[in-house]
Protein backbone atom coordinates (compact mmCIF):
# COMPACT_ATOMS: atom_id res chain seq x y z
CA UNK A 1 0.00 0.00 0.00
CA UNK A 2 1.42 4.03 -0.86
CA UNK A 3 2.37 5.36 1.94
CA UNK A 4 0.60 8.78 3.13
CA UNK A 5 2.80 11.60 4.94
CA UNK A 6 1.46 14.45 6.61
CA UNK A 7 3.25 17.95 6.46
CA UNK A 8 2.77 21.69 7.14
CA UNK A 9 4.94 22.54 3.63
CA UNK A 10 5.49 20.34 0.75
CA UNK A 11 8.42 21.97 -1.83
CA UNK A 12 8.20 20.07 -5.26
CA UNK A 13 11.89 21.02 -6.81
CA UNK A 14 15.03 20.50 -5.09
CA UNK A 15 16.74 23.38 -7.63
CA UNK A 16 18.10 26.82 -6.51
CA UNK A 17 14.59 28.32 -5.05
CA UNK A 18 13.51 25.06 -3.68
CA UNK A 19 16.91 24.39 -1.24
CA UNK A 20 16.37 28.05 -0.20
CA UNK A 21 12.66 27.98 0.65
CA UNK A 22 13.06 24.36 2.34
CA UNK A 23 16.11 25.75 4.67
CA UNK A 24 13.88 28.83 5.58
CA UNK A 25 10.93 26.64 6.58
CA UNK A 26 13.34 24.30 8.21
CA UNK A 27 14.78 27.07 9.86
CA UNK A 28 11.29 28.50 11.32
CA UNK A 29 10.22 25.00 12.41
CA UNK A 30 7.69 24.44 9.85
CA UNK A 31 7.39 20.76 9.17
CA UNK A 32 8.71 20.40 5.54
CA UNK A 33 9.15 17.84 2.96
CA UNK A 34 11.68 18.83 -0.22
CA UNK A 35 10.74 16.27 -3.15
CA UNK A 36 12.54 16.58 -7.01
CA UNK A 37 12.21 13.75 -9.72
CA UNK A 38 15.51 13.91 -10.46
CA UNK A 39 18.60 11.48 -9.19
CA UNK A 40 20.49 14.62 -7.73
CA UNK A 41 19.43 18.16 -6.32
CA UNK A 42 20.24 21.06 -7.63
CA UNK A 43 21.33 20.43 -11.19
CA UNK A 44 21.44 23.80 -12.84
CA UNK A 45 23.33 25.08 -9.70
CA UNK A 46 26.44 22.62 -10.59
CA UNK A 47 26.45 23.74 -14.01
CA UNK A 48 26.13 27.15 -13.38
CA UNK A 49 28.64 30.09 -14.31
CA UNK A 50 30.86 27.58 -16.32
CA UNK A 51 31.16 25.21 -13.18
CA UNK A 52 32.08 27.61 -10.61
CA UNK A 53 28.39 29.26 -9.73
CA UNK A 54 27.80 32.94 -10.47
CA UNK A 55 25.73 32.96 -7.31
CA UNK A 56 24.73 36.81 -6.81
CA UNK A 57 25.69 39.72 -8.05
CA UNK A 58 26.98 43.24 -6.41
CA UNK A 59 24.31 44.92 -7.92
CA UNK A 60 21.01 43.38 -7.61
CA UNK A 61 18.40 46.16 -8.86
CA UNK A 62 14.84 45.54 -10.10
CA UNK A 63 16.37 47.11 -13.84
CA UNK A 64 18.40 43.87 -14.02
CA UNK A 65 15.00 42.01 -14.42
CA UNK A 66 12.26 41.00 -16.91
CA UNK A 67 8.65 40.71 -16.18
CA UNK A 68 5.39 41.67 -17.00
CA UNK A 69 4.84 43.53 -13.57
CA UNK A 70 8.43 45.72 -13.40
CA UNK A 71 7.49 46.29 -9.96
CA UNK A 72 6.94 42.54 -8.98
CA UNK A 73 9.96 41.45 -7.97
CA UNK A 74 11.28 44.22 -5.50
CA UNK A 75 9.68 43.64 -2.84
CA UNK A 76 11.02 39.67 -2.58
CA UNK A 77 14.60 41.21 -3.69
CA UNK A 78 14.40 44.04 -0.60
CA UNK A 79 13.96 41.30 1.62
CA UNK A 80 16.51 38.70 1.35
CA UNK A 81 19.00 40.53 -0.47
CA UNK A 82 22.86 39.58 -2.16
CA UNK A 83 24.03 40.74 0.94
CA UNK A 84 22.15 37.86 3.31
CA UNK A 85 23.41 35.34 0.93
CA UNK A 86 27.01 36.44 0.14
CA UNK A 87 26.54 36.28 4.55
CA UNK A 88 26.23 32.79 4.64
CA UNK A 89 28.52 31.90 1.45
CA UNK A 90 31.09 33.89 3.80
CA UNK A 91 29.74 31.46 7.17
CA UNK A 92 30.51 28.38 4.92
CA UNK A 93 33.94 29.41 4.47
CA UNK A 94 33.17 29.45 0.40
CA UNK A 95 36.56 31.59 -1.28
CA UNK A 96 34.46 33.72 -4.14
CA UNK A 97 35.56 36.90 -6.51
CA UNK A 98 34.49 39.00 -8.68
CA UNK A 99 34.79 38.76 -12.05
CA UNK A 100 33.26 41.13 -13.61
CA UNK A 101 30.55 43.49 -13.28
CA UNK A 102 29.89 42.73 -9.80
CA UNK A 103 29.19 39.30 -10.30
CA UNK A 104 30.54 36.89 -7.63
CA UNK A 105 31.71 33.41 -8.81
CA UNK A 106 33.34 30.88 -6.48
CA UNK A 107 37.24 30.53 -6.83
CA UNK A 108 36.52 26.65 -6.54
CA UNK A 109 33.42 24.43 -8.35
CA UNK A 110 30.26 25.44 -8.09
CA UNK A 111 29.49 22.32 -5.87
CA UNK A 112 30.75 24.57 -2.78
CA UNK A 113 27.31 26.37 -3.32
CA UNK A 114 25.40 23.38 -3.73
CA UNK A 115 27.00 21.63 -0.57
CA UNK A 116 26.27 24.48 1.58
CA UNK A 117 22.69 24.45 0.72
CA UNK A 118 22.24 20.59 1.48
CA UNK A 119 24.21 21.53 4.93
CA UNK A 120 22.03 23.46 5.99
CA UNK A 121 19.03 21.52 4.77
CA UNK A 122 20.71 19.02 7.00
CA UNK A 123 20.98 20.93 9.76
CA UNK A 124 17.23 22.18 9.96
CA UNK A 125 16.53 18.69 9.69
CA UNK A 126 14.20 18.77 6.65
CA UNK A 127 14.08 15.52 4.15
CA UNK A 128 15.09 15.23 1.03
CA UNK A 129 13.24 12.65 -1.41
CA UNK A 130 14.51 12.02 -4.95
CA UNK A 131 13.17 10.32 -7.96
CA UNK A 132 9.62 10.96 -7.13
CA UNK A 133 7.47 11.81 -9.86
CA UNK A 134 4.26 14.07 -9.23
CA UNK A 135 1.64 11.78 -10.31
CA UNK A 136 -1.26 14.13 -9.56
CA UNK A 137 -2.15 16.82 -7.74
CA UNK A 138 -5.60 17.93 -5.66
CA UNK A 139 -6.75 20.24 -3.11
CA UNK A 140 -9.91 19.85 -0.56
CA UNK A 141 -11.05 22.10 2.17
CA UNK A 142 -7.66 21.73 4.26
CA UNK A 143 -5.29 20.29 2.39
CA UNK A 144 -2.92 19.50 -0.99
CA UNK A 145 -2.69 15.91 -1.79
CA UNK A 146 0.46 15.62 -3.63
CA UNK A 147 0.46 11.87 -5.13
CA UNK A 148 3.54 10.70 -6.06
CA UNK A 149 5.29 7.41 -7.22
CA UNK A 150 6.65 7.13 -3.72
CA UNK A 151 3.52 7.52 -1.97
CA UNK A 152 1.08 10.46 -1.08
CA UNK A 153 1.80 14.14 0.71
CA UNK A 154 -0.60 15.66 2.48
CA UNK A 155 0.40 19.34 2.81
CA UNK A 156 -1.24 22.35 4.64
CA UNK A 157 1.11 24.13 2.05
CA UNK A 158 2.44 23.72 -1.15
CA UNK A 159 5.60 25.21 -2.96
CA UNK A 160 5.87 25.28 -6.85
CA UNK A 161 9.75 25.64 -7.29
CA UNK A 162 10.20 23.15 -10.51
CA UNK A 163 11.77 26.34 -12.26
CA UNK A 164 11.32 26.74 -16.26
CA UNK A 165 12.24 25.02 -19.42
CA UNK A 166 15.50 25.33 -20.04
CA UNK A 167 18.15 21.97 -20.51
CA UNK A 168 15.19 19.14 -20.73
CA UNK A 169 18.52 16.98 -20.41
CA UNK A 170 19.01 18.50 -16.28
CA UNK A 171 15.29 17.48 -15.27
CA UNK A 172 13.65 20.22 -16.37
CA UNK A 173 9.74 20.17 -16.88
CA UNK A 174 6.42 21.80 -17.67
CA UNK A 175 5.16 20.32 -14.49
CA UNK A 176 5.10 24.24 -12.36
CA UNK A 177 2.87 25.59 -15.23
CA UNK A 178 0.38 22.51 -15.82
CA UNK A 179 0.04 23.20 -11.84
CA UNK A 180 -0.35 27.07 -12.80
CA UNK A 181 -2.93 26.16 -14.82
CA UNK A 182 -4.67 23.15 -12.96
CA UNK A 183 -5.45 26.39 -10.31
CA UNK A 184 -6.56 28.70 -12.69
CA UNK A 185 -3.43 31.29 -13.30
CA UNK A 186 -2.61 32.51 -16.78
CA UNK A 187 0.71 31.73 -17.98
CA UNK A 188 2.87 34.26 -20.18
CA UNK A 189 4.41 33.22 -22.92
CA UNK A 190 7.56 31.36 -22.60
CA UNK A 191 10.33 31.55 -24.50
CA UNK A 192 14.27 30.65 -24.51
CA UNK A 193 16.22 33.66 -22.63
CA UNK A 194 19.92 33.92 -22.50
CA UNK A 195 20.43 31.69 -25.39
CA UNK A 196 22.98 31.97 -28.18
CA UNK A 197 22.03 33.15 -31.86
CA UNK A 198 21.90 30.94 -34.81
CA UNK A 199 22.70 32.33 -38.42
CA UNK A 200 21.00 29.96 -41.96
CA UNK A 201 21.97 33.25 -43.99
CA UNK A 202 25.61 34.05 -45.56
CA UNK A 203 27.03 34.87 -41.93
CA UNK A 204 27.06 31.41 -40.63
CA UNK A 205 29.85 30.64 -42.76
CA UNK A 206 32.05 33.59 -42.28
CA UNK A 207 31.06 33.37 -38.45
CA UNK A 208 31.87 29.83 -38.39
CA UNK A 209 35.66 30.45 -39.71
CA UNK A 210 35.82 32.89 -36.33
CA UNK A 211 34.51 30.24 -34.07
CA UNK A 212 36.02 30.73 -30.89
CA UNK A 213 37.20 34.58 -31.21
CA UNK A 214 35.79 37.13 -29.11
CA UNK A 215 35.40 40.81 -28.82
CA UNK A 216 34.11 43.56 -27.50
CA UNK A 217 30.93 45.26 -28.89
CA UNK A 218 27.79 46.58 -27.34
CA UNK A 219 24.65 45.27 -29.06
CA UNK A 220 21.29 46.86 -29.17
CA UNK A 221 17.22 45.43 -29.67
CA UNK A 222 13.66 47.33 -28.64
CA UNK A 223 15.36 49.99 -26.77
CA UNK A 224 17.90 47.62 -24.81
CA UNK A 225 21.73 47.39 -24.84
CA UNK A 226 25.14 45.81 -23.20
CA UNK A 227 28.56 46.17 -23.72
CA UNK A 228 29.76 42.98 -23.35
CA UNK A 229 31.91 40.64 -25.38
CA UNK A 230 30.82 38.77 -28.26
CA UNK A 231 32.06 35.07 -29.24
CA UNK A 232 31.76 33.72 -32.50
CA UNK A 233 30.43 30.22 -32.49
CA UNK A 234 29.89 27.28 -35.60
CA UNK A 235 26.60 28.30 -35.58
CA UNK A 236 26.48 32.15 -34.92
CA UNK A 237 26.76 34.41 -32.37
CA UNK A 238 27.46 33.99 -28.46
CA UNK A 239 28.90 35.22 -25.49
CA UNK A 240 27.58 37.88 -22.48
CA UNK A 241 26.36 40.24 -25.28
CA UNK A 242 24.29 38.16 -27.42
CA UNK A 243 23.15 36.19 -24.42
CA UNK A 244 21.82 39.40 -22.61
CA UNK A 245 19.91 40.77 -25.95
CA UNK A 246 18.71 37.42 -26.86
CA UNK A 247 16.36 37.92 -24.07
CA UNK A 248 15.08 41.21 -25.64
CA UNK A 249 14.89 39.70 -28.94
CA UNK A 250 11.95 38.09 -31.06
CA UNK A 251 11.84 36.42 -34.30
CA UNK A 252 11.94 38.44 -36.96
CA UNK A 253 13.82 41.07 -35.16
CA UNK A 254 17.27 42.76 -36.34
CA UNK A 255 20.23 42.97 -33.84
CA UNK A 256 22.20 46.16 -34.37
CA UNK A 257 26.14 45.80 -33.40
CA UNK A 258 28.68 48.44 -32.21
CA UNK A 259 31.96 46.91 -33.23
CA UNK A 260 34.02 49.80 -32.24
CA UNK A 261 32.12 50.88 -29.50
CA UNK A 262 33.98 53.72 -27.98
CA UNK A 263 35.23 54.95 -31.88
CA UNK A 264 33.83 57.14 -34.51
CA UNK A 265 33.86 55.02 -37.03
CA UNK A 266 33.72 57.17 -39.86
CA UNK A 267 36.20 59.60 -38.84
CA UNK A 268 38.70 57.16 -37.98
CA UNK A 269 37.84 55.61 -42.10
CA UNK A 270 38.44 59.23 -43.41
CA UNK A 271 41.48 59.37 -41.05
CA UNK A 272 43.35 56.56 -42.25
CA UNK A 273 42.18 57.46 -46.01
CA UNK A 274 44.81 60.93 -45.74
CA UNK A 275 46.70 58.90 -43.56
CA UNK A 276 47.49 55.91 -45.28
CA UNK A 277 46.08 56.19 -48.86
CA UNK A 278 47.77 53.06 -50.21
CA UNK A 279 46.66 50.75 -47.44
CA UNK A 280 44.04 47.98 -47.90
CA UNK A 281 41.15 47.33 -45.47
CA UNK A 282 41.99 44.41 -43.91
CA UNK A 283 45.35 46.23 -43.01
CA UNK A 284 43.43 48.75 -41.80
CA UNK A 285 40.70 47.05 -39.83
CA UNK A 286 43.87 45.03 -38.44
CA UNK A 287 44.58 47.88 -36.57
CA UNK A 288 40.92 47.33 -34.10
CA UNK A 289 40.60 43.85 -34.52
CA UNK A 290 42.64 40.28 -35.51
CA UNK A 291 43.37 39.29 -39.02
CA UNK A 292 40.96 36.69 -39.29
CA UNK A 293 38.37 39.23 -38.09
CA UNK A 294 39.64 41.93 -40.27
CA UNK A 295 39.55 39.20 -43.71
CA UNK A 296 36.11 38.04 -42.38
CA UNK A 297 34.75 41.79 -42.39
CA UNK A 298 36.04 42.51 -45.53
CA UNK A 299 34.52 39.97 -47.38
CA UNK A 300 31.00 40.44 -45.23
CA UNK A 301 31.45 44.08 -46.60
CA UNK A 302 32.28 43.41 -50.09
CA UNK A 303 35.57 45.69 -49.07
CA UNK A 304 38.18 45.58 -51.65
CA UNK A 305 41.20 47.79 -53.29
CA UNK A 306 42.98 50.79 -51.05
CA UNK A 307 41.65 53.42 -49.10
CA UNK A 308 43.01 56.33 -51.25
CA UNK A 309 41.03 55.39 -54.03
CA UNK A 310 37.59 54.61 -51.97
CA UNK A 311 34.93 57.51 -52.64
CA UNK A 312 34.29 59.35 -48.59
CA UNK A 313 30.45 58.05 -49.08
CA UNK A 314 31.29 54.59 -49.61
CA UNK A 315 34.12 55.30 -45.99
CA UNK A 316 30.87 56.86 -44.23
CA UNK A 317 28.66 54.30 -44.92
CA UNK A 318 31.11 51.77 -43.74
CA UNK A 319 31.83 53.32 -40.82
CA UNK A 320 28.26 53.79 -40.20
CA UNK A 321 28.22 49.85 -40.47
CA UNK A 322 30.78 48.92 -38.24
CA UNK A 323 29.17 50.96 -35.35
CA UNK A 324 25.37 50.04 -35.98
CA UNK A 325 25.78 46.71 -37.83
CA UNK A 326 22.35 45.48 -38.67
CA UNK A 327 21.80 41.63 -39.02
CA UNK A 328 19.19 39.04 -38.33
CA UNK A 329 19.30 36.23 -36.48
CA UNK A 330 17.75 33.34 -38.33
CA UNK A 331 16.46 32.16 -34.52
CA UNK A 332 18.20 30.93 -31.19
CA UNK A 333 19.34 27.82 -30.20
CA UNK A 334 16.13 27.26 -27.83
CA UNK A 335 15.69 25.50 -25.12
CA UNK A 336 18.59 23.21 -25.53
CA UNK A 337 21.30 25.46 -24.27
CA UNK A 338 18.81 28.50 -22.83
CA UNK A 339 20.11 29.32 -19.38
CA UNK A 340 16.12 30.48 -18.66
CA UNK A 341 12.69 30.29 -19.96
CA UNK A 342 11.40 34.32 -20.41
CA UNK A 343 7.48 34.52 -18.72
CA UNK A 344 6.05 31.59 -17.04
CA UNK A 345 2.94 32.29 -13.97
CA UNK A 346 1.76 35.95 -14.57
CA UNK A 347 2.52 38.15 -11.51
CA UNK A 348 -0.37 39.86 -11.46
CA UNK A 349 -2.02 36.56 -9.62
CA UNK A 350 0.67 36.47 -6.85
CA UNK A 351 1.20 38.73 -4.15
CA UNK A 352 4.88 39.97 -4.49
CA UNK A 353 5.51 40.27 -0.54
CA UNK A 354 5.05 36.38 -0.03
CA UNK A 355 4.44 34.91 -3.74
CA UNK A 356 1.39 33.39 -2.57
CA UNK A 357 -1.11 32.50 -5.26
CA UNK A 358 -4.01 35.14 -5.38
CA UNK A 359 -6.48 32.24 -6.36
CA UNK A 360 -5.56 29.25 -3.78
CA UNK A 361 -4.71 29.81 -0.18
CA UNK A 362 -1.60 28.29 0.34
CA UNK A 363 -0.33 27.75 -2.83
CA UNK A 364 3.28 29.65 -3.69
CA UNK A 365 5.76 29.54 -6.98
CA UNK A 366 8.86 30.81 -6.61
CA UNK A 367 12.11 31.02 -8.85
CA UNK A 368 12.07 30.42 -12.55
CA UNK A 369 8.44 29.48 -13.11
CA UNK A 370 7.39 32.36 -12.62
CA UNK A 371 7.19 35.72 -14.83
CA UNK A 372 10.76 37.21 -13.57
CA UNK A 373 13.97 36.74 -15.60
CA UNK A 374 17.18 37.94 -14.67
CA UNK A 375 20.15 39.38 -16.79
CA UNK A 376 23.20 37.39 -17.31
CA UNK A 377 24.86 37.99 -13.87
CA UNK A 378 23.78 35.88 -10.88
CA UNK A 379 20.77 37.60 -10.78
CA UNK A 380 19.13 34.71 -11.98
CA UNK A 381 20.25 32.58 -8.52
CA UNK A 382 19.29 36.33 -6.17
CA UNK A 383 15.75 36.13 -7.72
CA UNK A 384 15.94 32.15 -7.01
CA UNK A 385 17.19 32.98 -3.26
CA UNK A 386 14.97 35.82 -2.49
CA UNK A 387 11.82 34.62 -3.92
CA UNK A 388 12.42 30.93 -1.91
CA UNK A 389 13.05 33.05 1.33
CA UNK A 390 9.93 35.36 1.22
CA UNK A 391 7.55 32.55 0.35
CA UNK A 392 8.93 30.04 3.39
CA UNK A 393 8.85 33.09 5.80
CA UNK A 394 4.88 34.23 4.89
CA UNK A 395 4.29 30.35 5.04
CA UNK A 396 5.79 30.24 8.92
CA UNK A 397 3.82 33.17 9.86
CA UNK A 398 0.88 32.07 8.61
CA UNK A 399 1.36 28.84 10.43
CA UNK A 400 2.59 31.48 13.83
CA UNK A 401 6.34 29.25 13.75
CA UNK A 402 8.94 30.31 16.13
CA UNK A 403 12.29 29.73 14.60
CA UNK A 404 14.28 26.84 16.16
C1 LIG B 1 23.89 26.28 -18.12
C2 LIG B 1 23.28 27.23 -17.11
C3 LIG B 1 24.09 28.07 -16.40
C4 LIG B 1 23.52 29.00 -15.51
N1 LIG B 1 24.35 29.81 -14.80
C5 LIG B 1 23.82 30.70 -13.94
C6 LIG B 1 24.66 31.51 -13.11
O1 LIG B 1 25.90 31.36 -13.10
N2 LIG B 1 24.06 32.45 -12.32
C7 LIG B 1 22.70 32.59 -12.26
O2 LIG B 1 22.21 33.45 -11.52
N3 LIG B 1 21.88 31.81 -12.97
C8 LIG B 1 22.41 30.86 -13.80
N4 LIG B 1 21.58 30.04 -14.51
C9 LIG B 1 20.11 30.15 -14.31
C10 LIG B 1 19.75 29.44 -13.00
O3 LIG B 1 20.32 28.15 -13.01
C11 LIG B 1 18.23 29.34 -12.85
O4 LIG B 1 17.64 30.60 -13.03
C12 LIG B 1 17.88 28.79 -11.48
O5 LIG B 1 18.45 27.50 -11.32
C13 LIG B 1 16.37 28.72 -11.27
O6 LIG B 1 16.13 28.12 -10.03
P1 LIG B 1 14.79 27.29 -9.80
O7 LIG B 1 14.96 26.66 -8.46
O8 LIG B 1 13.60 28.12 -10.06
O9 LIG B 1 14.81 26.15 -10.92
P2 LIG B 1 15.84 24.95 -11.09
O10 LIG B 1 17.15 25.28 -10.48
O11 LIG B 1 15.77 24.60 -12.53
O12 LIG B 1 15.21 23.79 -10.22
C14 LIG B 1 14.00 23.16 -10.55
C15 LIG B 1 13.98 21.79 -9.89
O13 LIG B 1 12.69 21.23 -10.11
C16 LIG B 1 12.85 19.88 -10.45
N5 LIG B 1 11.70 19.45 -11.23
C17 LIG B 1 11.37 19.79 -12.50
N6 LIG B 1 10.28 19.13 -12.88
C18 LIG B 1 9.88 18.37 -11.83
C19 LIG B 1 8.82 17.44 -11.64
N7 LIG B 1 7.98 17.15 -12.62
N8 LIG B 1 8.72 16.82 -10.43
C20 LIG B 1 9.62 17.08 -9.44
N9 LIG B 1 10.66 17.92 -9.58
C21 LIG B 1 10.79 18.58 -10.77
C22 LIG B 1 14.14 19.83 -11.25
O14 LIG B 1 14.70 18.52 -11.26
C23 LIG B 1 15.01 20.84 -10.49
O15 LIG B 1 15.76 20.24 -9.47
C24 LIG B 1 22.12 29.08 -15.37
C25 LIG B 1 21.30 28.20 -16.08
C26 LIG B 1 21.87 27.27 -16.93
C27 LIG B 1 20.96 26.33 -17.67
Amino acid sequence: MAKTIQTDALVIGAGAAGLMAAIQLGRQGVTTQLIDHANKPGKKILMSGGGRCNFTNYYVEPTRYLSNNEHFCKSALSRYTQWDFIAMVDQHGIAYHEKTLGQLFCDGKSKAILEMLLTELDDVGVPLQLETDVLSVEKDEQHYSVRTSRGTYKTTHLVIATGGLSIPTMGATGIGYQLAEQFGHRLLERRAGLVPFIFTDHHKAVFSKLSGTSLRVSVSCNQQSFDEDMLFTHRGLSGPSMLQISSYWREGDFIEIDLLPSIDATQWLLEQKRTAPKSGFVKVLSQHWPKSVAEALAQLFELTGMLGETADRHLVSLGEKLNAWRIKPSGTEGYRTAEVTLGGVDTDELSSKTMESKYQPNLYFIGEVVDVTGHLGGFNFQWAWASGYVAAQAISDTLGNTPD
